[in-house]
């Protein structure tokens, strides 16, 4: 049997970086009790980037991350009933005040940022 030749080999990289977000994904749902952080569900849980997964230097930060039931989640992407608010300040009270405008200004900054080996393993021995 011929192997199929159509998937992509994923780069060594890549893989790193879904290392790294896999840690993420379990230490935030593990800080959050492993549940929704706005209606305590403990089906299907997300993790949602508070500021967007666009922002490449925020995309693995733990201060960043919520853990939302797919409910709550999809709510909160599309603006229903104020969700994103609701999340934003689920985060500025979890973070503080100071560490949550570090972040704004970082997302507002939105300067080059990339991932490397030597930032993603430090990343994930943060994470670990
Ligand atoms: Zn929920």
């Amino acid at each position: 049997m011929k192997k199929p030749k159509k998937r992509k080999k994923s780069s060594p990289l890549k893989k790193l970086m879904n290392i790294a977000e896999t840690l993420w994904k379990l230490k935030a749902k593990h800080r959050d009790g492993n549940r929704c952080s706005l209606c305590e569900s403990t089906k299907i849980l997300q993790v949602d980037h508070c500021f967007s997964r666009t922002c490449k230097e925020l995309f693995l930060e733990i201060d960043n991350a919520t853990t939302l039931c797919a409910s709550c989640h999809t709510k909160k992407s599309f603006s229903v009933h104020g969700f994103d608010e609701l999340v934003r300040e689920h985060v500025e009270k979890r973070v503080g005040k100071d560490r949550f405008e570090e972040m704004r200004a970082i997302y507002k900054k939105n300067a080059p940022f990339d991932w490397t080996f030597d930032k993603l393993e430090k990343k994930i021995q943060e994470l670990a």
